[in-house]
């Protein structure tokens, strides 16, 4: 069953259209949601939750019409909002048992949730403090384990680095990967930001104005290119100069070069007869792969809008 399945979404209020007519049809897994702000990523979530109706098309998670069965939808699938919603006098234990208590879940089993998921998040040992005193970082942490409360198959995470440092991010980060392997549920994450979507998402929806720029697996998007990344132990400034010798295209990034025409077997014979004559210890040589940024830069080849499923 698909995870998301969306028929010519379009959402307007009165003087914006935040969704355009948007058609998708997502497959399980850590899914990255990503635009600019005010491409519609928030819209595109509240109507998913049924929060939110749309003005026209159709829009089903996990099999459930969101607009007809919002209700359901909300029991099988977990929301962190992208603002602080925190009562800053509560808890931190409080505050996941009431919501816990809210989907249904009875007082001991939901006290248990509580210090299940707020032990995965790291604040095991903060958690009866009020909320108040907590750091942006602990705070986001909370929202993430709200989410998860009531045991979902589904996340959506509104922006979750947000105002985080970068610590913090790659923190967040970590966890939203964690979270998704160690509970086994998917995750729709929404971000403004490719590195941090190419960190850890498998599957990837662009839109832009309201409508889809892209949608597919990140491992299908970011193809190969022609460079070879070749990587030694030391002495990458002697292979490099060998190889310019013998006519090859090559940049020093460290301990790593790059040589052009990496689909030529001739060029990847004369790498590794340079790495034997020099006896330099090979760590690897792979053809590097286009970044998500690369991709999208305009005028890369693919930049271009693809609309439609994937
Ligand atoms: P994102 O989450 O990608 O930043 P949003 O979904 O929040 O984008 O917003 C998409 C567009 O819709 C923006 O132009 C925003 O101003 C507009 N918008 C969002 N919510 C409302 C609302 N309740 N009323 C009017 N306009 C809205």
């Amino acid at each position: 069953m698909p995870l998301i399945e969306t028929n010519g979404l379009t959402k307007r209020y009165s003087r914006v259209t935040a969704l355009d007519g948007l058609t998708l049809d997502v497959e399980p897994g850590i899914i990255g949601l990503v635009g600019p702000n005010g491409a519609g990523k928030s819209t595109l979530i509240k109507i998913l939750l049924g929060l939110v109706d749309a003005t026209t098309g159709t829009a089903e998670v996990l099999g459930l019409d969101a607009a007809r069965e919002g209700l359901r939808v909300r029991e099988v699938v977990g929301y962190m909002p992208e603002h602080d919603c925190l009562p800053p006098d509560q808890s931190a234990t409080n505050f996941v048992i009431h919501m816990a208590r809210m989907s249904g879940i009875p007082p001991s089993a939901a006290r248990e949730r509580a210090s299940e998921v707020l032990r995965h998040v790291g604040l095991f040992e903060e958690r009866y403090r009020h909320m108040g005193g907590y750091s942006t970082g602990m705070k986001q942490r909370v929202k993430l384990a709200q989410a998860l409360a009531h045991d979902p198959q589904l996340l959506f995470l509104d922006e979750p680095t947000n105002g985080l440092d970068p610590q913090g991010r790659d923190e967040m980060l970590d966890l939203v990967e964690r979270t998704g392997h160690e509970f086994g549920i998917s995750i729709v994450m929404s971000s403004h930001l490719l590195s941090e979507i190419e960190r850890v998402c498998d599957g990837l929806i662009v839109i832009d104005d309201g409508k889809l720029m892209r949608t597919g697996r990140i491992a299908e998007l970011t193809d190969e290119t022609a460079v070879l990344a070749v990587e030694v132990e030391w002495d990458a400034d002697r292979l490099a100069d060998m190889l310019t010798e013998r006519g090859l295209e090559v940049q020093v990034l460290g301990r790593e070069l790059e040589v052009a025409g990496g689909g030529s077997d001739g060029v990847h014979d004369a790498i590794l007869d340079a790495v034997v004559t020099l006896n330099l210890p090979l760590v690897r040589m792979e053809r590097r792969r286009r970044t998500l940024e690369e991709l999208f830069q305009p005028g890369a080849d693919g930049a271009e809008a693809s609309n439609g499923a994937g």
